[in-house]
């Protein structure tokens, strides 16, 4: 069986390497190749590699770090089927999808493209005689990211272009489950120019994550997964005094109203609660449907549901794929039994979906239950799978205030035919990012993304303007030509 290993310094390695985890390809339910789980040493030896690399990177010029990056966008378009396949063959996802989510996260390569105008500085002229001042922005040195396994490829690369382009050097943890797209990318960033030790990958699981995260060669740690995991991450690596940005779960409701056009609001809410089945931070999971609009959304999503087409993510024709492993299978499946004993309506059943061909694989159909209420673990809990929860409200104002009430904040939607209540909606609801009409408002790559409340632990959003925020502290200088003599008052400007 094929050993993934790491890449540091240039080269794939073992390192100090000896556990291993199994890399199942879902659709099968069978392992397809094995990962390297890294010790401490070996993050040791990663972090030396990118230290080492960061003396020459950070004095790079910025006309270099963006004839790389343009390189690396030319070559993740010219491998893009190749990659949609990796990523395909160990998350699920169908094709399409996987290659929405490269588009997606090249758009941030992209936006690295155009890093000499985010890393622009301030200039003041005469703030006081013969006085200047100028701001500007370095690279903070060896930065870490760990991400989760529901996007291989898009999630990293909401990281490393922008700290790579504005000078630091990276060292990714990719998700145990699906590490193999990493490993190409590191290839393409080296084919692109990028000097060895600037990016490196190390696979592993907890073990490389706390090392990762007490290591003092480390200035910086970016994550995205659970909100458990991202309020430990920030906990523990804050503790060390390392920046932190930790992207947590989701529950993201969508509202439609009696005055929507109820078939496109079922169209787009149907693709956004079982796309990826259901494995999208930014996922529909609950959609809250206002007065009279309940019994003919919930009639249209039921024909919706009953007609997607479930099977492997790489053959043509499917909607939806698997979901990761055979323990989120279960989850799923659980989920839906506890929303029927709970007292949800069970509308649509995909408990006992069997896929021909592929018996062991871990799929799962569509469910879609109704009557939901916010007592209901099928309410509470992030399911992660392809379950879409409706919740019954009278006004728009019970639908914000159930929003709010969440602990969750990430992402959120109105369906209407009328501005008033969409203006009053996204004034009033507290969640990061808002759809009007668009059921996964995640923003393009020169704004940030980012939930509130359990979606974002401490206070950085990632990518955009605040990733380069992130990657970078500012200097402000104090100029004056020539010298006169000093005053022992403080300085004042005059
Ligand atoms: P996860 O939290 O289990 O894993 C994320 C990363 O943390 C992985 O690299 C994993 O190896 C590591 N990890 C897992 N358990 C750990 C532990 N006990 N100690 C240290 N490290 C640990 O998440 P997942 O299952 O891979 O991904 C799904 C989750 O990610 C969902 O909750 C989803 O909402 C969330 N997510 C959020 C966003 C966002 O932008 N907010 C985006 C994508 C995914």
């Amino acid at each position: 069986m094929k050993t993934i290993e790491h890449w540091i310094n240039g080269t794939a390695t073992t390192a100090g390497s000896t556990r291993t985890a199994p890399v199942y390809d879902p659709a099968a339910g069978r392992p397809r190749s094995e990962v390297l789980l890294a010790e401490p040493s070996d993050v040791d030896t990663a972090v030396a590699a990118a230290g080492k690399a960061f003396e020459t990177w950070d004095d790079s010029s910025l006309s270099q770090r963006t004839k790389v990056m343009f390189a690396f966008r030319e070559l993740l378009v010219r491998h893009e089927d190749e990659l949609a396949g990796i990523i395909s063959s160990e998350h699920g996802k169908v094709l399409d999808d996987a290659r929405g989510e490269i588009v997606r996260g090249r758009e941030i390569v992209e936006y690295a493209c155009g890093i000499a105008d985010a890393l622009k500085g301030g200039f003041s002229d005469q703030v006081s005689r013969d006085v200047d001042v100028h701001s500007f922005r370095q690279p903070l040195g060896v930065v870490a990211g760990i991400t989760p396994f529901n996007f291989p490829i898009m999630v990293p690369l909401w990281m490393h272009p922008i700290a790579i382009a504005t000078g630091n050097t990276f060292v990714l943890k990719p998700s145990e489950r699906v590490p193999s797209a990493s490993r190409l990318v590191a290839e393409l960033y080296a084919e692109a120019g990028l000097p060895d030790g600037v990016f490196n990958v190390v696979n592993g699981d907890k073990v490389a994550v706390d090392a990762i995260l007490d290591h003092p060669g480390i200035a910086a740690v970016s994550f995205v997964g659970s909100t458990p995991i991202a309020k430990y991450v920030h906990e523990r690596a804050t503790a060390t005094g390392k920046r932190v940005q930790a992207l947590g779960g989701a529950k993201n409701h969508a509202v439609v109203l009696p005055d929507a056009d109820l078939e496109y609001a079922a169209n787009h809410l149907t693709a956004a609660a079982f796309g990826s089945a259901g494995q999208r931070c930014m996922a529909i999971s609950i959609g809250v449907a206002v007065g009279s609009a309940g019994d003919e959304l919930v009639e249209i999503l039921k024909r919706k549901a009953t007609e997607i087409k479930v099977g492997p993510g790489h053959e043509d024709g499917n909607d939806m794929g698997p979901v990761v492993t055979q323990a989120a299978r279960e989850r799923v499946i659980g989920s839906v039994a506890l929303g029927a004993e709970q007292g949800a309506t069970v509308v649509v059943d995909g408990r006992e979906l069997r896929v021909d061909g592929h018996p062991e694989g871990f799929f799962v159909g569509p469910s879609l239950l109704d009557h939901v209420t916010p007592e209901m673990s099928a309410y509470r809990e992030e399911i992660f799978g392809p379950v879409l929860g409706i919740v019954r409200v009278s006004t728009v104002d019970e639908a914000i205030a159930l929003i709010n009430a969440n602990p969750y904040g990430n992402g959120t939607a109105i369906f209407t035919g009328g501005g008033e209540a969409a203006r009053r909606f996204q004034r009033e609801v507290k969640v990061g990012m808002i759809g009007v009409n668009v059921p996964i408002p995640v923003p393009m790559s020169y704004y940030s993304f980012g939930g509130w409340k359990d979606s974002l632990i401490g206070d950085s959003p990632i990518h955009g303007p605040e990733g380069v925020r992130f990657y970078t502290r500012a200097k402000v200088v104090t100029t004056r030509w020539p010298h006169s003599a000093a005053g022992f008052n403080f300085p004042t400007s005059s």
